[in-house]
């Protein structure tokens, strides 16, 4: 009897372990405080770090309706200058594994902002952290970053040139490391921001609520 208590309490433990590894971490949506922190560059490569990088690869890699591109550190409540872009095209690369940016500066940028490859039709951003909220927002065309990544089980150090779509997704990462979300060009250069209804976007006429996030 008490064998068999043993195994069930066993079985229960093994379930919990393996919910536990295959859970994704919360994404935190506005009007959350941790979205409009500052985040703290990172200066030990431990395990904590190592954990958090696996853990929000996890994470992003999970995302449906819509599939994330990007997730930064504050969007999981961890206020560490992390952020992982998830933008290699599936067809070209056999990498699987979202790209991982630590302490990122930008330290070179195009002279002109762009809203996307067609000036008529701007493409718009999306957030994990603003659900069925849309807008256009200009960006550099191109950017330089250093930062530093995970390699195997070495940091590494890394400048990188991204162009049009890829410069636009870290900027938008970046941005969060700041605590700065997209909607705020949009309030700032009085762009129209839209909400997602059913499978049609209308214009959110009503200002302030943004302004509120
Ligand atoms: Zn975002």
């Amino acid at each position: 009897m008490k064998l068999q208590k043993i195994e069930a309490y066993l079985v229960k433990l093994g379930q919990f372990v393996i919910e536990k590894q295959t859970d994704k971490m919360k994404i935190v949506t506005i009007p959350h405080p941790s979205l409009r922190s500052l985040a703290m560059p990172v200066v030990d490569f431990g395990m904590d770090l190592r954990n958090l990088v696996k853990d929000m690869q996890n994470t992003l890699q999970k995302t449906t309706n819509p599939r994330g591109v990007g997730l930064a550190a504050p969007q999981v409540d961890q206020l560490w200058q992390v952020f992982l872009t998830d933008i290699e095209d599936r067809a070209l690369t056999e990498s699987t594994d979202p790209k991982v940016f630590i302490n990122p500066h930008l330290v070179k940028h195009s002279k002109e902002h762009t809203f996307g490859p067609d000036p008529d039709n701007p493409r718009l951003e999306g957030c994990l952290s603003m659900p069925g909220l849309y807008g256009a927002v200009p960006r550099w065309q191109w950017i330089e970053v250093e930062f530093q990544s995970l390699q195997d089980e070495r940091v590494v150090d890394k400048k990188e040139r991204f162009d049009g779509f890829q410069a636009r997704v870290v900027q938008h990462e970046i941005d969060h490391l700041s605590g700065r979300l997209f909607t705020d060009y949009s309030l700032e250069l009085g762009l129209p921001v839209y909400r997602e209804e059913g499978k049609e976007l209308v214009e959110i006429t009503d200002r302030l609520a943004l302004e509120l996030y």
